[in-house]
């Protein structure tokens, strides 16, 4: 079976019909970059930059993200690298950040929340993002997004960054920018987050941890905890829906995007891109290659 898979590597992603969509891979390390080029993944979706924070025992600083950031670009050679800013905070927690203890973790200041509070921490990662820029096709996300107010707040520190930067006759690049739709909030206001922002990739584990009010690490809450809930289909329905009214891409970095049984229903949805791990890709190549969207759309009606 193993075998069978590896001759679709090389192949493009795009159904019997002719529909196209891209296929990223999710990182959590630089370590994962060898196991990304050989599923023959199109890019990076989701890199997760918290391992740079939670395996020091300090304050990473721009240097030394910069490199690693400049690595993934470089052996990505071209291909879109979308690092996300740190998420930290509820279930990935950091010493030296010395954070308040909260009742509810999940609920508290994790993600952008500590980025905007904290905005020093904020402004090495991103000097460090937009000058590795120079030297590949890097594209930002940000995490934990539940208001336009809050992208603004970031585009002022990023133009913050960029202009210092430039005074100090630093080289950066141009990177694509965009958020996760993880919170329903942001789901339900995604036509006015669409305005701001390049891109969406849809963060499934917790949108449905929000939406479905489940805690996503009690594993004793399995039994009521339906992933293809239709709260949560119709949400990523209407992210893509209102992605492509402003004219800008939508892709799926949750678990969610790996689920075999749902691959024709995002090709029907029309999700422009699936960032899964690794070892989903051609798996989901090979469902893609076999799909008739069409057919599949016209199936459903009757
Ligand atoms: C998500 O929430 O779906 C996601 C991709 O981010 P993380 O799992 O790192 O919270
Ligand atoms: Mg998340």
């Amino acid at each position: 079976k193993k075998k069978l898979l590896l001759t679709l590597k090389g192949k493009e992603n795009i159904t019997l019909d002719g529909q196209k969509i891209l296929l990223y891979a999710n990182i959590g390390n630089i370590k994962d970059l060898a196991a990304v080029m050989q599923n023959d993944a199109g890019g990076i979706g989701l890199f997760r930059s918290e391992f740079i924070y939670l395996e020091q025992d300090h304050y990473p600083t721009e240097e030394e993200q910069f490199r690693i950031y400049k690595q993934a670009a470089e052996t990505m050679a071209g291909k879109r690298v979308i690092i996300r800013t740190l998420d930290i905070g509820a279930d990935k927690q950091c010493d030296y950040f010395e954070m308040e203890k909260e009742e509810n973790p999940a609920l508290g200041c994790r993600a952008i929340r500590i980025c905007l509070t904290r905005p020093e921490i904020f402004k090495t990662q991103l000097r460090a993002l937009f000058r590795a820029s120079a030297y590949g096709k890097i594209a930002i996300m940000y995490p934990m997004i539940t208001s336009v107010g809050e992208v603004r707040q970031i585009k002022a520190i990023v133009e913050e960054v960029k202009a210092s930067l430039a005074e100090q006759g630093i080289e950066y690049g141009n990177p694509e920018q965009g958020i996760m739709i993880e919170t329903p909030a942001a789901a339900i206001i995604s036509d006015e987050l669409a305005k701001e922002v390049d891109f969406f990739s849809i963060g499934t584990n917790d949108l449905s941890q929000y939406t479905l009010a489940i805690d996503r690490q009690n594993t004793k809450l399995d039994p009521f905890f339906d992933p293809h809930h239709p709260a949560i289909l119709r949400m990523i329905q209407m992210v893509v829906e209102n992605a492509h009214k402003a004219g800008i891409w939508a892709g799926i970095c949750g678990e969610l995007g790996a689920d075999q049984e749902l691959t024709k229903e995002f090709l029907a949805m029309g999700v422009d891109e699936l960032s899964v791990s690794p070892g989903s890709i051609l798996p989901l190549r090979k469902i893609i290659l076999e799909t008739n969207v069409a057919e599949y759309k016209a199936g459903k009606k009757c």
